[in-house]
């Protein structure tokens, strides 16, 4: 695996790679890898010639310094994990190779910005597309491979690509779960035992609205998935939302998608799921 840290030796690499003939999928992630950030990588590989995954911790993307300081680094071990899938670039930058001093960045997402994960993380989806913005402009990948564990995410990232008219496809990669459920996150490690049993309210409920689903019902599933969660020990809910799939705002008959997601802290860590419910 070729492993970069400037953005120099990055683009010499990719540029020859690009004139013969080569297509680039990128995985932007922050480390600490699991098996549904190497599910990304496999897909990549199924439909790219060079995938490039993107170690980063993106500063301005954090809403909570305590949570950038605690975010997990096992860079070596994630360097083991690449190798071993045949991952065939790591773009590994320190944060000045990233951002000068004082850069300033705003983009018109409209109210993707505000609501969930916006509303909770103010700033949060600034921060993402700054960085995302640079990866794809820098990288200039033909496709980028995210997971639907991000669904907000996706969306915001999508909407900048139609606002700057960026010539990249996007893919969106289905959540990867424990055998349990629980859906694979970096921050999972910081989840003592209890936290973990805990933390199952959070797929089980989804899936339960799921089974349950009734769109003529969506207020009382969406009380009783609240319930559920507040009432589960050591479980803070932030969201639980019954969700039209392009715009997040609350579903109703003419959402085409439905999607149900949540977000909670379960002990000191906040996790996020969600699952498809139509379209
Ligand atoms: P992160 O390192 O948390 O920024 O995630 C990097 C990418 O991996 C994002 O596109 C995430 O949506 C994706 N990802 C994270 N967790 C999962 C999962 N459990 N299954 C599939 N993709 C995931």
């Amino acid at each position: 695996m070729e492993k970069f840290t400037t953005k120099t030796q990055i683009q010499q690499y990719l540029s020859l790679a690009r004139a013969n003939g080569k297509t680039i999928g990128l995985v932007p992630t922050m480390g600490a890898l699991h098996a549904g950030h190497l599910s990304l990588i496999q897909q990549a590989q199924q439909q790219c010639d060079v995938v490039v995954c993107s170690i980063f911790v993106n500063p301005t993307q954090f809403t909570d310094p305590a949570d950038l300081e605690k975010y997990p680094r096992p860079i070596q071990e994630d360097i083991r994990k690449l190798e071993a899938i045949g991952c065939d670039v790591l773009f590994e930058p320190a944060v000045n190779e990233i951002y000068d001093n004082n850069e300033h960045w705003h983009l018109n997402i409209g109210t993707l910005e505000d609501l969930l994960e916006g509303k909770y993380r103010p700033g949060h989806y600034q921060g993402v597309t700054q960085v995302v913005y640079k990866f794809f402009t820098l990288i200039n990948p033909d496709v980028a491979f995210f997971g639907q564990k991000d669904y907000q995410q996706f969306l915001v990232i999508s909407r900048m690509v139609a606002l700057m008219d960026m010539p990249v496809k996007l893919i969106m990669c289905p959540i990867q779960r424990e055998a349990d459920g629980l859906a694979m996150s970096s921050r999972n490690i910081h989840l003592t035992p209890a936290d973990r049993q805990n933390a199952l309210v959070l797929s089980k409920t989804l899936n339960r609205i799921k089974s349950d689903f009734d769109i003529n019902n969506i207020a009382i599933l969406k009380q009783q998935a609240e319930a559920a969660i507040n009432n589960q020990p050591g479980t803070q809910l932030d969201y639980f939302e019954i969700a039209d799939g392009d715009t997040l705002l609350p579903a109703d008959k003419q959402s085409k998608k439905i999607v149900a997601l949540v977000a909670a802290k379960v002990g000191q860590t906040r996790l996020i799921d969600n699952v498809m419910i139509s379209g």
